[in-house]
């Protein structure tokens, strides 16, 4: 039997939660642990939802994170299927429907949501979003009977969408409303490869569009945007692209309302120090919703599960009072048609970059550099570049831009210089 009292309160139950739990029993933790989630699920993994979860190739038991016997043999109290609606700070009790849980210490790990579309016909049946299991349980069902579907949005989540969509057969347009695709997580190189893997692949890619309504009569029959052109002057012609479907992946928003109620700062998420702590000595933040210093980026919310499961391992340390600071070189992963696409590190405000062919044709890399200093590293179908970068951003090392080119330089003769901030 244990002699801690103490209850140690979970507000959010995706990917970062179940890490926080095994992590504060790894770290010793004998008190209560009490993981809230608005949904009735255990926590799962987000990322196969968009790919192979939609695709119907991967089961949904295969998402939860750890088994029920996880938290049953690490008497870990679920309260799922109600949202957590308010913080009592003075108190320290949290509100969920009608019963008050005592914290000692809270944990926010309350991630994001989906932003919706606002245009008339967004209510329409036929209009799905990518974010939990019941998003994809509705929208795979409605595949096999459409013929057209449009995108709205290329991020990560319009384009896996897209991928999935076409490989069932459909014809597929993406509407995005910036110059480029992944304008918020790739570089320009990239997402020009990644444009045209689409644009061979069939999808139809708009850049550009603003989408003025979704059209139809009970479900969705067709989207109509308006396209500017400009010669001398600005013509703008509105255009219907027939669809039976239409799958929005605008980005998603920090869910910070409880936190901000309850009087903790709040910016683009929950402000948290790198230690994953907020103002308030006994109330910490992890994942999607925290926005926290790391160096060398400035001021970051990252949205990937590398982020949820590193930030909860030191959100965990800080709750046991054995603060580290969370320091780990961001990574991302998505796979579409087939191609697997790696980065690690963040391709923002860079200066330079350098494409290197690799070993296979169709696979290579885009080497980011902010002036000489290496900041991001893009991988196509290439995992040794993706690893070797990695590595040398965790390193603080960077590798010369001109041997980088030289295809005659193997990938291990590469010379590398010292920049002391990884
Ligand atoms: P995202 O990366 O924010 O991309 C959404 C894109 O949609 C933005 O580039 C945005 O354009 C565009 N957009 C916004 N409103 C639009 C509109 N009305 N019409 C057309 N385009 C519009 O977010 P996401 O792709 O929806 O992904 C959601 C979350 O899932 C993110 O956290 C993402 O990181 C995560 N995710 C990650 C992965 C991965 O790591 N492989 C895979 C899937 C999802 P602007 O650039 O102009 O704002």
């Amino acid at each position: 039997m244990t002699n801690d009292t103490r209850n140690f309160v979970i507000i959010g139950a995706g990917h970062a939660s179940a890490q926080l739990c095994e992590s504060l029993r790894r770290g010793g933790f004998k008190g209560r642990i009490i993981l809230i989630g608005e949904e009735t699920w255990l926590p799962y993994q987000r990322p196969p939802l968009s790919k192979s979860y939609l695709l119907g190739d991967f089961a949904r038991e295969r998402l939860f994170v750890k088994p029920q016997s996880f938290y049953d043999e690490n008497d870990i109290k679920l309260h799922l299927g109600q949202p957590a609606t308010k913080i009592d700070r003075a108190k320290k009790t949290v509100t969920v429907g009608n019963d008050l849980i005592a914290y000692d210490r809270l944990a926010l790990l309350t991630g994001t949501r989906v932003r919706k579309l606002e245009c008339p016909g967004a209510h329409l049946a036929g209009v799905h979003y990518v974010r939990g299991i019941d998003d994809i349980d509705g929208l795979e069902p409605a595949i096999p009977s459409a013929k057209a579907a449009v995108v709205i949005g290329g991020g990560y989540i319009g384009l896996e969408a897209a991928a999935v969509l076409r490989k069932k057969g459909l014809d597929v347009t993406v509407l995005h409303r910036s110059s480029r695709l992944l304008s918020r997580v790739a570089s320009v190189e990239t997402a020009t490869f990644m444009q045209k893997l689409h644009e061979e692949e069939g999808v139809h890619v708009r850049l550009n569009q603003t989408v003025r309504s979704i059209e139809g009569a009970e479900k969705v029959e067709r989207v109509e945007i308006e396209q500017t052109t400009t010669d001398h002057v600005e013509h703008s012609k509105r255009i219907e692209i027939p669809a039976d479907l239409v799958v929005a992946g605008i980005g998603v928003l920090p869910n910070q309302c409880l936190a901000s109620d309850a009087g903790l700062v709040t910016e683009n998420g929950i402000v948290v120090d790198q230690f994953c702590r907020t103002a308030d000595p006994d109330i910490f933040a992890a994942g999607d919703v925290a926005e926290h210093p790391h160096p060398p980026y400035g001021t970051l919310r990252l949205e990937s599960v590398q982020n949820a499961l590193d930030q909860a391992k030191a959100c965990a340390a800080a709750m046991l009072d054995e603060a580290k600071p969370y320091t780990a070189t961001p990574w991302f992963w998505s796979d579409q048609f087939d191609v697997k696409f790696q980065s690690a590190g963040l391709p923002q405000g860079y200066t330079a970059s350098v494409w290197r062919a690799g070993d296979k044709p169709g696979s290579g890399s885009n080497w980011i550099y902010n002036n000489d200093q290496l900041i991001c590293v893009e991988a196509i179908n290439d995992p040794r570049a993706y690893m070797t970068g990695k590595r040398w951003l965790e390193g603080a090392v960077s590798p010369i831009a001109d041997d980088l080119r030289n295809a005659e330089v193997g990938l291990k003769e590469v010379r590398t210089v010292n920049t002391g901030t990884p």
